[in-house]
């Protein structure tokens, strides 16, 4: 098969131009900071750093601190703007708990720039302007839609912006105008597939759908082969956040060995995420990213709270120069602190989706009875299970987890459908009960 690119010259662009030109795009960067932005001027000034001692990207470390998402919520609405208010065509925002919303400014050339990055993602997905593209993620505040949205444009196919919810009607628009992709919130393409059950229709043979592109949750290798047998098709795990952009950030190509990020858009480092420490290929930490030609909201060292690893920098199968990270292992926000002990979510899941008797619903449950955390770990059938079946299931899977988790959690099996679904929006699988939880819950 051939593989198909949408700029194909920047995406096998040789890494020595590569490095060049983001050198020259950082200095840009960091002199429009200087320049235009109130938040990042002041920093310079109390850290006595010149736009002029930032040469290339070697001089990086220069710039001796972070960005983070309280920044950004602490400058809310405008603080970390680069350019006059009238400049900012379109927004975006994450809510996060605290309640003041993250937001994403964009200018018209952020926007097309962001078309770009994404055309590139969904066209490495498989998009082609014959098919026929169903946006189920919400067309809002939230990025998601408009993110596929802006590339989807650009790549010249047919767009069906269904937005979130309204499951049975978006089964619907499937069937009647032969969507052949669709992109989606993770947990929303397999509610998708049982919703269809649910009208007596067999998505694999009653659709034309046999491409998917996903992302905005944390997902395993174990979740991927469940969605490609749920729908019959390669899914794509496609990266971002709205902070920046949103989708269109980085995709995984179909070697599915890591996800290409954009290094003509963005400049990636692996932290350690305690000590902000900068570490080497292969070893995990927090993705950190540098926006190179973001107008209206450059942000320098973002912490992006995402876990993953840089894979080394060779020139992919793929035929693309362009840097792969691993798939997000976990968020630093979610990383669980139980009597001691840490662990992923992600851990959990890759541990029970193994099991071919395990559908792909599943929630952590996390309480504390007389001082003693408590972790139960609730798991859906794939199919209903007798008393005995289900039993069995459940010893195999409390002995395959506490051999990964270090410690025995306490394991529930039951019927498919029994466990909450998500409509729009993201799932929450992973429940903290402990009231005044004492910052159980790891914080960066
Ligand atoms: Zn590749």
């Amino acid at each position: 098969m051939k593989e198909a690119f949408h700029n194909p010259r920047a995406e096998k662009m040789p890494r020595e131009e590569l490095k060049r030109s983001s050198s020259r795009l950082f200095r840009e960067t960091v002199r429009r900071c200087f320049e235009s932005s109130l938040f990042y001027s002041r920093k310079f000034r109390e850290l006595g750093i010149r736009a002029e001692d930032i040469k290339s990207i070697e001089d990086m470390q220069k710039l001796r601190f972070f960005t983070t998402k309280d920044d950004i919520r602490n400058s809310y609405p405008y603080g970390m703007l680069a350019v006059e208010r009238n400049r900012v065509v379109e927004m975006h925002a994450s809510s996060g708990t605290t309640g003041t919303p993250v937001l994403g400014l964009h200018t018209e050339k952020d926007l097309v720039d962001w078309g770009e990055i994404s055309a590139r993602c969904l066209v490495m997905s498989g998009l082609t302007k014959d098919d026929v593209f169903q946006i189920t993620p919400s067309f809002g505040m939230f990025s998601g839609g408009f993110g596929f949205y802006h590339g989807a444009r650009k790549v010249g196919c047919t767009i069906i912006p269904a937005s979130a919810g309204f499951s049975r009607r978006q089964i619907q628009f499937m069937l009647d105008l032969g969507t052949t992709m669709f992109s989606a919130i993770v947990s929303y393409a397999f509610r998708l597939a049982e919703v269809a059950q649910e009208m007596g229709i067999d998505v694999r043979k009653q659709t034309k759908v046999r491409k998917g592109i996903f992302g905005s949750e944390v997902w395993t290798k174990e979740m991927k082969k469940k969605l490609a047998n749920l729908w019959d098709m390669e899914p794509y795990d496609v990266y971002g956040f709205s902070e920046m952009y949103g989708p269109g950030m980085g995709n995984d190509c179909f070697v599915h060995d890591g996800l290409h990020i954009w290094e003509d858009f963005f400049l990636v480092e692996v932290v350690d995420p305690k000590t902000g420490d900068i570490l080497g290929p292969e070893e995990k930490g927090e993705l950190v990213i540098t926006t190179l030609r973001k107008e209206a909201m450059p942000l320098l060292r973002y912490r992006t709270r995402d876990i993953s690893m840089l894979l080394d920098a060779k020139t992919c199968e793929c035929g693309r120069t362009h840097r792969r990270y691993s798939e997000i292992i976990g968020r630093t926000d979610d990383m669980v602190k139980v009597s001691g002990v840490n662990f992923w979510p992600s851990m959990v899941e890759s541990t029970i989706l193994n099991n071919k008797d395990v559908g792909q619903e599943y929630r952590i449950v996390i309480s504390r009875i007389d001082y003693k955390d408590i972790v139960r770990i609730e798991v859906e059938s794939s199919r209903k299970l007798s008393e005995i079946e289900r039993e069995k299931l459940r010893a195999v899977l409390k002995e395959n987890l506490t051999n990964v988790l270090l410690f025995q959690p306490e394991v529930v099996v039951v019927d498919p459908g029994t466990l909450p679904r998500v409509e729009v929006g993201k799932a929450q699988r992973l429940v903290d009960q402990r009231i005044n939880s004492d910052k159980s819950l790891a914080t960066p």
